[in-house]
């Protein structure tokens, strides 16, 4: 005699990924997950042969309620553009820390290596060498000054970031011992580019390189002649 088989249609509800969201009823970032509906073919009531999907939603795992997949839309920009301005952010130092390593003329080996600490940090990557003579090759046929590359910068950075930058070319700046007349005009003109204000700047100054000298307050660096 045979035996009864028995087969049918499942709908089966699976986890595809999680992340953080901002739920539209919780009011706040929460943990969501994105689940799938798929339909089964089943045999003996277990799910063996995937048929169309059903459909799709977010489910925040705080107040459980239930989303389309645009509630991931905001997050998901949000990411695209932080990562955006970082590596924007990130090609800019390059190019402003190759050239203040310029700025007395040549970026030797102690400014090399200083600027590749600089961006190694920011980046938390060993940066290649290589990266940095590339980075100095380019600054010294690029027409680019220092203020253009600055205002790029000043969109997405705040205070703290702008003095960062300061500080960075500083360090970079006076790593072979001095900060000559050149490479200071060039670090005034940074500051002034990136509104640092110059108390703050005279602070970083001294402390950093060492200079006995305070910069002169108010004054807007010209461009050496
Ligand atoms: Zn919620």
């Amino acid at each position: 005699m045979l035996g009864l088989i028995i087969f049918g249609i499942r709908d089966v509800t699976s986890e595809r990924a999680r992340g953080e969201f901002f739920c539209p009823r919780c009011r706040s970032p929460q943990v969501y997950v994105h689940n799938t509906c798929r339909r089964f073919f089943t045999l003996y009531f277990i799910p063996l042969i995937p048929l169309d999907l059903i459909g799709e939603y977010v489910e925040c795992q705080c107040c459980t309620n239930k989303y389309k997949m645009e509630v991931l839309r905001p997050a998901l920009e949000a990411e695209g553009g932080a990562e955006r301005n970082k590596a924007e952010f990130y090609k800019a130092m390059s190019q402003v820390l190759a050239l203040i390593g310029l700025a007395d003329g040549n970026a030797d080996e102690s400014k090399i290596v200083a600027i590749a600490g600089v961006l190694g940090k920011l980046a938390d990557r060993e940066v290649p060498r290589s990266e940095i003579e590339g980075e100095l090759a380019q600054a010294k046929e690029s027409k680019v000054d220092i203020v253009q590359h600055c205002r790029k910068m000043k969109g997405y950075l705040n205070d703290n970031g702008c003095e960062l930058v300061v500080r960075s070319a500083i360090v970079v700046a006076s790593v072979d011992g001095h900060l000559d007349g050149n490479e200071r005009a060039m670090v005034l003109k940074l500051a002034t580019a990136l509104q640092v204000p110059h108390a703050r700047l005279a602070a970083l100054l001294p402390a950093i390189s060492g200079a006995p000298s305070e910069p002169r307050a108010g004054t807007t660096p010209s461009s050496p002649s």
